[in-house]
């Protein structure tokens, strides 16, 4: 997790100068390379060799040509010494453009070869000397420039996707899927709107969004490739009519919020943009789910043995699902409890999962999980054969890895059946409501003889007579979808703002 200051990594990282009112005021100023090209220029301006110039700072000729090319950065005394001594002030030495427009193409090249992403490319790099045609010039910035977009818009394959989601997952059960700035960034939210307790209701959303400065506006002619689309200009977060849509609205706008609170950038990669994701997702889920609130819910439950993802859910007014969600965020943390959450079809598909209790998921080959099928006797498969869907069913599961007990409850949508399940390993089950049940089952996966073959009897009476027509499932076979935002229609999304800020 990182917040804005280290993660829009400043490309003016600039002079070391040992005092922070000067860092300071060249924050935002002009980086080594370019203080370099302008001091070089002026320099030859006044007619100076470098051996000229470097002497009046009393510095060595080979250390000034470091400085001019931005290898090494100066002092703020040997600037203030250069300055004077080529008859200039500092504030025109240390202006950010550059002194001519070939300077600029110059600097902006050795930036584009000095870059980690074109020195994996192994690609020789070219002295941006004056002895390069100003012609040959042009041409290598236009190239780097038509690379650096091909990068941002780089389809990422399924699989650099399945990759970096397991990435993520690995770095979310490291901090036991507890966000710390999150949770801070939120409680201040929550205090700066005089929130005090109970379900967070759309009027404190709304009344979130507006001290922040943020107007909610309700459409049905959003974009069909977003879920919601924000004006930063006008600070407007345009949201679907309330019924147009299973997602509810007050998650929305948060998770639209989120990314102006938790001051996103426009993601460079697909990593980044599910990093985001989760990020935004959990700030929802942490404004609808205070911690305060609901850590005090769960300790008293934790002390009564009694915890129940459906009092979470009953007190916040929330769906299980985000219930369950923020039970997993607070549970190791705070709870001492190992936990694992899945939301999966009923066909046993795997949308999301999460563990830090040692299960065993089914994995691919790169360690991604989503697209899985899970066994077919876990809690989370088993609750879809129970007569009565609208309650929590409960079970104890032999695994490989362990006997764990699971509750789970299915949830309806447009696109189907989907249960979502909460599990702790036996040794925790103590803290649990439901652990009396007497259901249990074994799971042998990931033994193919467990579930995944048709037993032999079945499969020797059918033998050579079976074919089904499988259905083709496009959105496998398919690339990431290509963009900045991956899969969003931009002239769709502009067309919409253009459409709605009309005076
Ligand atoms: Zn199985």
């Amino acid at each position: 997790m990182k917040f804005s200051a280290s993660r829009r990594e400043s490309s003016s990282a600039g002079l070391t100068v040992g005092s922070g009112h000067v860092e300071e005021l060249l924050s935002s100023g002009p980086d080594p390379l370019t203080i370099g090209r302008r001091l070089r220029h002026i320099r030859r301006a006044k007619g100076l060799t470098l051996a000229d110039a470097a002497a009046l700072a009393s510095i060595s000729p080979s250390a000034l040509s470091l400085i001019e090319n931005g290898k090494r950065e100066a002092k703020l005394s040997v600037l203030i010494t250069l300055a004077t001594g080529l008859g200039t002030g500092l504030g025109e030495l240390l202006a950010t453009a550059a002194p001519s427009r070939r300077a600029a193409l110059e600097i902006e090249l050795e930036k584009a070869q000095r870059a980690g992403s074109f020195q994996a490319l192994e690609i020789p790099a070219v002295r941006t000397g004056p002895r390069l045609p100003m012609e040959a010039l042009e041409a290598l910035v236009g190239l780097h420039r038509a690379l650096a977009k091909v990068r941002a818009e780089r389809a990422a394959t399924p699989e650099q996707a399945r990759r970096a989601n397991a990435d993520l997952r690995d770095r979310m059960r490291r901090q036991g899927n507890y966000f710390g700035e999150i949770e801070s960034v939120a409680a201040e939210l929550l205090t700066a709107t005089k929130y005090d307790g109970g379900p967070i209701t759309r009027t404190v959303v709304d009344r979130m969004c507006a001290y922040l400065g943020f107007r909610v506006v309700h459409t049905n002619d959003l974009p069909e490739s977003t879920r919601t689309v924000t004006d930063l200009g006008h600070k407007i977060i345009y949201l679907p009519q309330p019924d147009a849509g299973q997602h509810d609205s007050r998650s929305l706008a948060l998770q639209a919020l989120g990314h102006v609170v938790l001051d996103h950038a426009v993601p460079q990669d697909y990593s980044e943009f599910l990093e985001q994701r989760v990020e935004i997702n959990y700030f929802a889920a942490s404004l609808l789910i205070p911690e305060r609130g609901a850590l005090s819910l769960l300790r008293r439950a934790k002390a009564a043995k009694d915890i129940a993802i459906e009092d979470l859910r009953d007190a916040y007014a929330v769906s299980y699902e985000t219930a369950a969600h923020r039970f997993t965020n607070l549970a190791t943390r705070h709870l001492d409890l190992p936990v694992h959450f899945m939301r999966i079809s009923s066909s046993g598909v795997i949308f999301k999962a999460y563990e830090n209790d040692g299960v065993q998921f089914p994995t691919d080959t790169t360690g991604a999980i989503e697209g899985q099928r899970v066994c077919r006797y876990w809690t989370a498969r088993v609750v879809f054969d129970q007569p009565d869907l609208s309650t929590a069913y409960q079970q104890y599961t032999d695994t490989n890895s362990g006997t764990y007990w699971c509750t789970a409850v299915v949830d309806r949508t447009s696109a189907g059946l989907f249960s979502v399940s909460v599990g702790v390993p036996y040794a925790d089950v103590k803290w649990m409501r439901g652990r009396e049940t007497t259901e249990r089952s074994k799971s042998r996966c990931p033994d193919p003889t467990c579930c995944a073959l048709p037993p032999a009897e079945l499969a020797d009476r059918w033998e050579g007579m079976a074919w089904p027509s499988a259905r083709v499932h496009s959105h496998l076979l398919a690339a990431m979808p290509p963009g900045v935002f991956p899969g969003v229609d931009q002239t769709d999304v502009l067309g919409f703002l253009d459409r709605h800020s009309v005076p």
